[in-house]
């Protein structure tokens, strides 16, 4: 549920950071308007209007609104303390966004530093303003004096909210992205398989643990060649993606399946006797022989030559499978489509 909902607002993200800065600028001219400040309520309505616009017109996430965003939210920021005499803490918000804006922008994006940069400057001119108290509606300093702490107090909160609510975001995309990148180095994209640098790693782990027997197989799909040559390349791979489906699909999570290459795979079966795993690669042999695929119309057979090897102790797991390929070698010499022990 909090996964959905956070996918959706990292989806949604630009999108919602435009109604963030609408709501605090239709808000703010709601509070000055009530408070007697007419320039800085006349100010966000016009950055409300703005946003309206830019909201109704928005039709998908473009890097442009957050940059827009941005230089928006410094600009403003500068005019508000211009107005205030420096005494509202919008710098909060312009230190805020130098940080937030590496986040909004995706990774990519190289003008980030310049942007940071050109938001340094602002904060710097809105510390001068606030230090030399320069103010250009000087009529309203009484009214000013009367509200800053409270007004000040308002931009923190806004700003510390923003910012916990981006960074947390970015966390949450940093995660995906992470596992993302896991699951594309530890499988075969094609068939969702676990390729073979991930299965290697995982045995050479377990290497020390004593098993019971185990079975290793590995198949090999016959005259494939002819497949790609006849059907073309992307037949060949959907013949790929449907006996590696019959070789996963066959049981319930006890064994891993694995591409070991092009067109052969490797199937480890734990705690599986020779009798017992014969008796599986032999009905997966008979599956795949049986099994039409579709492809463009186009209806393709194929058949598999299996070689398996039966070891005791995980530490010779390595000869296993080279027993393993010995034998589904000696089937290709011997007629092909059969399951070798
Ligand atoms: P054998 O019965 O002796 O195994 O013959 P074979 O034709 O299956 O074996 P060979 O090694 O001569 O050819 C394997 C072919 O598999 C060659 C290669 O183009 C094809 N191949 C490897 N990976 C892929 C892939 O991802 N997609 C497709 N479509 N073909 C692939
Ligand atoms: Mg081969
Ligand atoms: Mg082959």
């Amino acid at each position: 549920m909090c996964e959905k909902f956070l996918d959706y607002l990292s989806k949604k993200k630009t999108w919602i950071f435009l109604i963030m800065c609408f709501m605090v600028h239709a808000g703010n001219s709601v509070l000055f308007f009530f408070v007697g400040l007419v320039p800085l309520s006349m100010l966000n309505i016009l950055s409300t209007v703005f946003y309206s616009i830019v909201i109704v017109s928005y039709k998908e996430e473009k890097d442009f609104y957050i940059i827009f965003t941005y230089f928006e939210i410094l600009t403003f920021s500068l005019t508000s303390e211009l107005f205030s005499g420096g005494s509202f803490f919008y710098i909060f918000y312009v230190v805020g966004m130098i940080s937030s804006v590496y986040y909004l922008l995706p990774p990519k994006r190289r003008m980030k530093q310049i942007f940071q940069g050109c938001g340094i400057i602002y904060a710097i001119a809105i510390y001068f303003i606030h230090i030399k108290q320069i103010c250009i509606f000087p009529e309203y300093l009484p009214v000013i004096d009367e509200c800053k702490q409270e007004i000040g107090l308002l931009n923190l909160c806004i700003t510390l909210f923003t910012m916990f609510y981006i960074s947390n975001l970015y966390f949450f995309e940093m995660n995906a992205a992470n596992e993302k990148l896991t699951y594309c180095s530890d499988h075969d994209l094609m068939t969702g398989l676990f390729n073979r640098r991930f299965f290697e790693h995982i045995m050479q782990r377990n290497k020390t643990e004593n098993e019971n027997k185990y079975t290793i197989a590995i198949f090999d799909i016959d005259d494939f060649k002819k497949v790609n040559d006849t059907y073309g390349h992307q037949a060949g791979d959907a013949v790929l993606k449907a006996v590696s489906s019959i070789i996963e699909e066959s049981y319930d999570n006890e064994f891993v399946t694995v591409r070991w290459g092009g067109e052969e795979f490797v199937l480890y079966m734990p705690q599986t006797d020779e009798i017992r795993a014969y008796e599986h690669l032999t009905y997966l042999r008979k599956r795949i022989e049986n099994n039409i695929v579709e492809f463009d119309n186009q209806k393709i057979k194929v058949t598999v030559t299996v070689g398996m090897c039966t070891g005791t102790n995980l530490t010779d797991y390595e000869l296993v499978i080279r027993n393993a390929d010995d034998r589904l070698y000696y089937g290709k010499r011997n007629g092909k489509n059969c399951v070798v022990k």
